[in-house]
């Protein structure tokens, strides 16, 4: 039996932010992958530097940025201003879609701004409604309702009001109209910043004062004991004063067994593929959102136009339900309708595809409802009493980016060291 202070459980962003500030006192860090990085992972493959789907950094603590990118110092780093555009008929309409109406052919103009101006405002009880009372029917089914559900591969309505947060691009009708003659899109993510050896560059940063023995990759816990804090691996029997997981809060529960509601569980999974041409393709555009149902995907990204490369380079991601099966022998088809969609939508003309990766995230986009809501509150205070911490975008079961991920993880380290 080992014993250890802070036992950590995934090495993803969460889990090595905590051991980063923690790392003059007695820790280990446990990871069920056999390497650290969680969804920051980066693949380089072909001349192609890809993450598992886009993962960029927006930050709100510029103090974090720089002290990251001073432990980063042989990087190139980006910082871009994002040109993010919507698939509509045959053009475009500059992101986010509310906002920008004025550039629909004139019909849907007229459709979104009447529809806009006598909405009906009652209080919305869910997701759904939430779009159809700020923004009206126009906006709502051309844009926001189809998108949204191609994306979180669920029924809107079962989603809380609040579900993406900060995440959510709101403007009231008065934003809306000013922005018809003075343009002002900014967003959560207006500008951002990209290392040229993709998301994983960041991992490494926050890992790069860690003691490398004090990570166990390869090494799952499949059981805790909240009562005897003791963790349990495939290889030993860990005690525990405080354990610090950030795996899947559901997955969490069932580890401590823990009795839980599961239904209230659910999230979507993101299906990507990453794809590397021989040739450029559209110029400066960083990513294109796709409300259409007949084409697979409801967002693609250019990393060639964000690292100023020359050859099309690409993210394409497939929002999937949650009992999603992947059968690895339909990949290759998949992959083919993929290519076909992004022909119909403009994007692939004569480029050759010369690499490509693949991979599914879940979960990915979590569903969050009231009673998600609620429940992890509950449980998290229940697990808390026992010196048990859930923290990142899972173990929260949240929408969140990676620099609230760290900022979480430095504010539970910091209550922690105080005692
Ligand atoms: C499609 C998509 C795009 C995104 N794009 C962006 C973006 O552009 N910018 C941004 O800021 N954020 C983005 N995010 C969010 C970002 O990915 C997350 O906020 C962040 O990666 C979460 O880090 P984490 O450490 O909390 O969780 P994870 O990265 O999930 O890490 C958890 C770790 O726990 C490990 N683990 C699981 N079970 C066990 C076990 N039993 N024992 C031991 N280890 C275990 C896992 O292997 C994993 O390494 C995106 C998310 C998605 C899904």
């Amino acid at each position: 039996m080992t014993k250890v202070r802070y036992l950590i459980v995934g090495a993803g962003i969460s889990g090595l932010a905590f051991a980063d500030r923690v790392h003059d006192a007695d820790y280990l860090v446990l990871e069920a992958a056999d390497e650290i990085g969680g969804y920051c992972k980066t693949v380089v493959q072909d001349g192609f530097v890809w993450d598992y789907s886009g993962h960029f950094f927006h930050f709100r603590h510029p103090e974090i940025e720089r002290e990251l990118a001073a432990r980063m110092q042989d990087q190139r780093i980006v910082t871009v201003v994002k040109d993010s555009r919507i698939r509509f008929a045959d053009g475009y309409v500059d992101f986010p879609f509310q906002k920008n109406i004025h550039q629909l052919p004139r019909e849907d103009f007229l459709a979104c701004l009447v529809d806009l101006h006598f909405r009906d405002q009652a209080p919305p009880q869910n997701f759904r409604e939430m779009l159809y009372a700020r923004f009206g029917r126009g906006i709502a089914e051309r844009f926001l309702v189809p998108y949204n559900e191609k994306l979180y591969a669920t029924d809107l309505a079962t989603l809380d009001a609040e579900a993406m947060g900060r995440f959510f691009p709101y403007a009231d009708e008065d934003e809306i109209i000013q922005n018809f003659t003075a343009a002002d899109n900014g967003s959560y993510n207006a500008s951002f910043t990209y290392p040229e050896g993709g998301a994983i560059q960041y991992v490494h940063a926050l890992a790069s004062e860690l003691d490398p023995s004090r990570i166990h990759t390869d090494e799952p816990v499949v059981a805790i004991d909240p009562r005897a804090r003791r963790a349990t691996t495939p290889k030993g029997e860990y005690e525990f004063e405080y354990l610090v997981s950030s795996v899947p809060f559901d997955k969490l529960l069932s580890l401590a067994k823990v009795e839980f509601d599961a239904s209230i569980y659910s999230a979507n999974q993101v299906e990507i593929f990453n794809l590397g041409f021989d040739a450029k393709g559209p110029r400066d555009v960083h990513w294109i959102y796709y409300p259409q149902r007949d084409l697979p995907f409801y967002r693609v990204g250019f990393y060639d136009n964000i690292m100023g490369t020359d050859r099309m380079s690409l993210y394409v991601e497939i929002g999937r339900p949650g009992d999603y099966r992947l059968d690895p022998a339909a990949v290759d088809a998949t992959r083919e309708q993929v290519l076909d969609g992004l022909r119909r939508a403009g994007v692939l003309e004569e480029q050759r595809l010369i690499s490509s990766h693949h991979v599914v995230l879940d979960p990915a986009y979590v569903h969050i409802t009231r009673a998600s809501r609620a429940d992890v509150i509950d449980k998290q205070r229940m697990l808390g009493s026992r010196g048990i911490y859930s923290l990142g975008r899972y173990g929260g079961w949240t929408y969140c980016a990676i620099e609230d991920n760290i900022v979480e993880a430095r504010e539970l380290a910091a209550a922690l060291t105080a005692f």
